[in-house]
């Protein structure tokens, strides 16, 4: 590539100097073109419609001289390189053309083949590099402006010397504000102490500088920013240039932290309420997930259950949460399996036990829900049970009480009644007999009228325990009322085996009964009705039973009578031994 040769325009009045400068180029002749003109005039015209790399100026020229020539030029080409030819006796002339902009001087004496293009090449060399210069930091500047990030350039004491169009936008500041200001000016007062200790700490430890700090504006308004600081590599790191930093706006970013942690926040206080509540509630309460492991359990369920939350973790519920029917000893169908296919809230058989982990037993009433995510999918189930241990006692005892005599603990009419039913669909069924034995005490009106009604009340319930001890357990002895007394004899099979029982009875009977040491004689009328010779219901079996009684009472008490047989006596017999006599009284 061949290069185009420099312009020097020659402004000079003497042809001698002029030959001498002309002759001192003539060997780089492919290099320097020169254009001789003799006058200012000439010089300004030619410049008017041409170019000069270099002008080589006398400043005695014939139309103008000194600063005035020197001036008009610049005038007229301010960006020209402009080499002054001294005489050698103006040195102060010479030097206010260096301050006005003059690339140096030379004397006429020293110009040379040698010096003289050396001279010139090094003028145009030194324009050219400042060119690339300009050149080069326009770019930069292009570049930095261009950046999204915040450029922040400070010399060696952290002063500014360059901030980019990011920086600006960042820190609301302009450039002149932020000229020859702290790096630390932009930040937030309350982050500035940290941001400088961390400062100090990443130099001393030759670590990079990164740091998340706010920004506070002109306007109050704050800005999340991410610095990262360097320093200006100048090969020793002792001894730096200068740091750079950039800024990055992270307020975005910041914001979405914040909503994110707040929520957090809002999920902890929630978890929290909800966990304070789960556990001073007086309910038990346990959670599984969809294949019944358990995933919760709260205070009162530990306790009942015997499992710490920290061992019953991701066990099956049926491990932890161990439930009995009180009467079969049978687990029940899997709660969780009915409430998630149910899906909906289930319930526990209601004479469910808690087999607690040391073997112990609770009365348990419970519900099991489904729990839905929040999309409504099902994601577990919760069981809810508290112990009903006073609840189920209470209804055991009102159960006996209204099913048994007080006095002697015996079975009632209500609950003989339910028995004898009971007892009549399984003899049907299996076509066994049932005998009924109506049982009154004998002048029991006398015991009373002579001892005490104390004394009567003791000797029933004497009574009681006789007439039990004489039956199998799988027979009812119930108190009928006064000195009534029923024995229902299930599954027998022949009469003779009712008669049987009734003899055992009285003849227990034979000896005298001791009450509060008091020697007592009791004797016992008993009447019996069998199913299905007297009668195939209830009713009809307790008045017939009743009526063989009254009748065995007629034949001179102390004896037992079937219906069958008493059935042969006239009524009219009955009444005018008896006439106020009731009938027997049943509850069906
Ligand atoms: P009979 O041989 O005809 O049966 O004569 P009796 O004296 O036993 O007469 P009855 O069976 O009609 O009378 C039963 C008596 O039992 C009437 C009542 O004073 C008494 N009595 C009823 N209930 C109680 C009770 O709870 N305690 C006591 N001590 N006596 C009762
Ligand atoms: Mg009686």
């Amino acid at each position: 590539m061949t290069m185009s040769p420099t312009t020097l325009l020659l402004i000079e009045n003497d042809p001698i100097d002029a030959t001498q400068i002309q002759d001192a180029l003539v060997n780089e002749a492919g290099l320097f073109r020169v254009v001789w003109v003799t006058s200012l005039a000439a010089a300004l015209n030619y410049l008017t419609n041409n170019t000069a790399d270099i002008i080589l100026l006398d400043l005695a020229l014939p139309d103008s001289a000194g600063l005035d020539a020197f001036d008009k030029i610049l005038d007229e080409v301010p960006t020209a390189l402009i080499l002054v030819l001294s005489s050698g006796a103006d040195e102060a002339l010479m030097h206010e053309t260096l301050k006005r902009g003059a690339q140096d001087y030379v004397a006429k004496g020293h110009i040379d083949a040698h010096w003289l293009p050396r001279a010139l090449n090094y003028i145009v060399e030194r324009k050219v590099s400042r060119l690339a210069l300009s050149e080069s930091n326009k770019r930069f500047r292009a570049m930095s402006d261009a950046s999204p990030l915040g450029i922040f350039v400070s010399d060696v004491q952290g002063d500014c010397i360059y901030t980019n169009t990011a920086y600006h936008r960042i820190s609301g500041l302009t450039l002149e504000q932020t000229l020859g200001t702290n790096w630390t000016a932009a930040i937030h007062p309350d982050d500035r102490t940290a941001a400088i200790n961390e400062w100090v700490v990443a130099v001393k430890n030759h670590q990079p500088f990164l740091m998340e700090v706010r920004f506070l504006r002109s306007d109050n308004s704050i800005v999340w920013t991410r610095l990262n600081a360097a320093m200006i590599d100048s090969g020793d790191t002792k001894n730096p240039q200068g740091y750079i930093q950039t800024v990055e706006d992270i307020s975005d970013r910041k914001a979405i932290e914040i909503i994110l942690r707040v929520s957090e926040d809002e999920l902890f206080d929630q978890r929290e309420r909800a966990q304070v509540t789960l556990n001073s509630i007086g309910d038990a309460v346990l959670t599984t997930n969809l294949t019944g492991n358990i995933n919760y359990l709260n205070r009162v369920a530990e306790t009942m259950t015997g499992w710490p939350i920290k061992e019953a973790m991701g066990l099956p519920l049926e491990e932890v949460f161990t439930v009995i029917d009180e009467d079969s000893r049978q687990a029940p169908p899997n709660p969780v399996r009915r409430a998630l296919k149910a899906n909906k809230t289930v319930k526990l058989p209601t004479n469910c036990l808690l087999v607690r982990r040391d073997g112990s037993e609770i009365p348990i009433e419970d519900s099991i829900a489904p729990i839905r995510d929040r999309h409504s999918e099902i994601s577990g189930a919760v069981i809810v049970f508290h112990d009903v241990s006073d609840a189920r006692a209470m209804a055991k005892k009102m159960m006996h009480m209204a099913q048994h005599d007080v006095l002697t603990g015996l079975a009632n009419r209500t609950l003989l009644a339910e028995r004898l039913t009971r007892a009549l669909g399984l003899a049907k069924r299996k076509q066994k007999k049932i005998g009924l034995l109506f049982i009154d005490i004998d002048n029991f009106k006398h015991i009373n009228d002579s001892r005490g009604h104390a004394v009567g009340d003791r000797l029933l319930q004497i009574i009681a325990r006789r007439l039990e001890a004489v039956v199998r357990s799988t027979d009812t002895v119930c108190r009928q009322g006064g000195d009534e007394f029923v024995v229902l004899l299930t599954e027998i099979e022949h009469s003779q085996d009712a008669a049987q029982v009734a003899e055992k009875m009285i003849s227990t009977f034979t000896v005298e009964q001791l009450v509060n040491e008091q020697p007592i004689n009791v004797t016992l009328s008993i009447g019996i009705s069998l199913y299905p010779n007297d009668g195939t219901d209830v009713n009809a079996l307790f008045q017939h039973a009743d009526t063989a009684m009254y009748r065995a009472k007629l034949r001179g008490r102390n004896n037992f009578m079937f219906y069958s047989n008493a059935v042969d006596l006239p009524d009219s017999t009955l009444e005018a031994a008896n006439p106020q006599r009731p009938q027997a009284k049943t509850n069906s």
